[in-house]
């Protein structure tokens, strides 16, 4: 068949979103046996005890819409947190947040600022509304580098992104750090917090709180997730914490709907399970400090707060990653950079050791 007319006009700058890179999915095959995912920084867990129950429960009420508010979830979190409800927004995982905010504050052609390596998102849902990213580089211990950053504020910035502790490279801001940008930082720019690792960097000692500032700071918005520390990253779930004006323009960017019914159940339970959580968390970040004392012997990992770690490996990142796959592993490799390495089970972990040890 011969289709005939003009081709569809898109934007002229759609070639400039910058595609997301997922993680590799572990393509299992007979002959190598079982692949391990580390390279999406997943928990090696399932849901939390009674959280299956909740989701099936739940599940038998698909053929509803869900709460367009979800509720129960957004009072359970404010209750969590010791905020109003009003404080709250739900998002279809916090990367949705990250879009809502974006789409919130940004005309085309206003800036947003980040750290640079750091969460992919961070340009996508810029260049999505045709904001332009400006990328402050890391410091050398691949932490970020809070005075460029401020420098990087411009009359046109309607955005700053932190990332505590950094996807991909793990360190996290210091508190006094944090305050203290927050404190140089003019008021009408909104600063995000994005702290979907805050579970583990609270269990690796003393960490940041984006959500206590939120009552000090009308300008911060703190992200949290259930798809790290409560195993939940299928699910699509995450919030925002912030003052009410900051939580009012998010609802209206939102997608309608966008939490389903299931997930919104399933963090409800999740919730209830923090000791549980907990403990888990600490085994993770265990596993971690053991890991990274192997992996020290080798190359300089910066400190990780959270629960992968990065081995700047430069150009040899690539051929890094595909040694793991050889041996039934996947790890999240940025060509010319380094390897993000998620901690996962043991017997994975200990395999990308094995691959490290005999890396020329
Ligand atoms: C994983 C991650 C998120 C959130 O993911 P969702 O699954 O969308 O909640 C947000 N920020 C960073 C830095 C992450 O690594």
């Amino acid at each position: 068949m011969v289709i005939v007319g003009d081709s569809v006009r898109f934007r002229d700058d759609l070639h400039l979103l910058p595609g997301y890179q997922a993680g590799k999915r572990p393509q299992p095959d007979g002959a190598s046996g079982e692949v391990y995912s580390l390279a999406s920084n997943e928990i090696p867990y399932g849901p939390l005890p009674g959280v299956l129950d909740a989701m099936t429960n739940r599940a038998a009420h698909s053929h509803r819409y869900p709460d367009p508010a979800s509720v129960e979830l957004v009072a359970a979190l404010a209750a969590r947190h010791d905020v109003s409800v009003d404080q709250i927004a739900l998002g279809t995982g916090s990367v949705a947040i990250c879009q809502q905010v974006v789409a919130a504050a940004c005309h085309v052609g206003d800036e947003v600022v980040f750290a640079w390596r750091s969460f992919e998102a961070y340009p996508i849902v810029t260049r999505l509304v045709g904001a332009v990213p400006v990328q402050v580089p890391n410091a050398p211990d691949h932490s970020h580098d809070l005075a460029a950053m401020r420098r990087a504020i411009t009359e046109r910035t309607k955005v700053v992104f932190l990332c505590t502790p950094n996807n991909p490279t793990g360190p996290l801001i210091p508190q006094a750090e944090l305050v203290g940008f927050l404190n140089d930082v003019p008021s009408n720019v909104l600063v995000v917090v994005d702290e979907a690792y805050h579970e583990f960097a609270v269990a690796s000692g003393p960490a940041p709180d984006g959500v206590a500032l939120t009552g000090e700071h009308s300008n911060v918005l703190a992200l949290r997730t259930f798809s790290k520390a409560y195993g939940l990253a299928g699910l699509r779930v995450g919030y925002g914490v912030a003052s009410e004006q900051i939580v009012a323009a998010l609802r209206r960017t939102a997608l309608p709907f966008g939490v389903n019914s299931v997930a919104a159940a399933a963090g409800v339970a999740s919730l209830k399970q923090q000791a549980e959580m907990e403990r888990r968390v600490a085994e993770v970040v265990a596993e971690r400090e053991r890991v990274l004392a192997v992996a020290r012997e080798r190359v300089e990992v910066p400190q990780s707060a959270a629960n992968f770690y990065w081995l700047p490996l430069g150009e040899r990142a690539a051929e890094f990653a595909e040694r793991c796959e050889e041996v039934g592993v996947t790890v999240r490799a940025f060509p010319g950079e380094g390897v993000r390495v998620s901690v996962g089970e043991p017997i994975a972990n200990e395999r990308v050791l094995r691959v490290l040890a005999d890396f020329g």
